[in-house]
């Protein structure tokens, strides 16, 4: 199977650390960048890293930028040139185009030029540390829906060898126990005898409310 390959628009603090993490994930990317200096300290690590500006047209069909599997616009600062790029991308056939917001209006804006997925890294990391704060269990969480959420939280010490039946989150709590991720070892969808200790990783699934009473539980 042909290597997908990655153009990354901007390469700040975002888009360098996104485009670090692709190439760590032994994908193509293409680094972009204006500025002279931060293409140089980036030539190293990526596959490719070329000075450009993305708001001209011919620049980004002379970097054949229409046959890249997905383009990401890591511009924040310059909303200008970040809708600029944005559009060009999708005017040139891009497949994907994913960009980076930095208020809901420069959100909206994007989503109306059809870009495909729209990035809110400083509202999303601030709302993910704060829940993460406010539940000194919770290690990270996946919002299936505005109801529905998969969370991962450490089994505290008032849990060590307490099995999943003694537990009984379900009946008490309305949540299930989809995995318990042990040193030893993940066991998927665990049997009622199955024993949590401490430092173990629990996955569950239920609504917010009723993960956040299993949370308060655990405190
Ligand atoms: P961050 O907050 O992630 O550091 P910035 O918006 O500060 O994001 O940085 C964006 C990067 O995008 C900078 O390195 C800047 O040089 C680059 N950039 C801005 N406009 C353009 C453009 N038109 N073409 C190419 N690169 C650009």
């Amino acid at each position: 199977m042909k290597m997908k390959q990655f153009a990354v628009i901007g390469l700040g603090r975002f888009g360098s650390s996104l485009a670090k993490e692709l190439v760590n994930q032994d994908l193509e990317v293409l680094g972009i960048d204006r500025d002279e200096e931060t293409v140089e300290e980036m030539s190293d690590v990526l596959t490719h890293a070329i000075v450009a500006d993305s708001t001209e047209e011919e620049t980004l069909r002379s970097i054949g930028i229409r046959n890249f599997d997905c383009a990401i616009v890591a511009i924040g600062n310059d909303i200008q040139a970040s809708i600029m790029t944005a559009i060009l991308l999708k005017d040139l056939g891009v497949k994907k185009v994913v960009a980076k917001a930095l208020t809901e209006l420069h959100g909206k804006v994007l989503e109306r030029l059809g870009v495909d997925r729209i990035i809110y890294p400083e509202r999303d990391m601030g709302i993910r540390v704060a829940h993460q704060l406010a539940n000194p269990n919770l290690l990270d969480y996946i919002e299936l829906s505005k109801e529905y959420t998969i969370a991962e939280l450490s089994v505290p010490q008032k849990l060590n060898g307490v099995s999943l039946q003694k537990l009984d989150p379900r009946a008490k709590y309305g949540c299930s126990v989809v995995a318990i991720n042990k040193s030893s070892g993940i066991i998927i969808a665990p049997a009622a005898a199955d024993v949590l200790n401490e430092r173990d990783v629990m996955v569950i699934i239920g609504t917010n409310k009723q993960i956040e009473s299993f949370e308060e539980e655990l405190a």
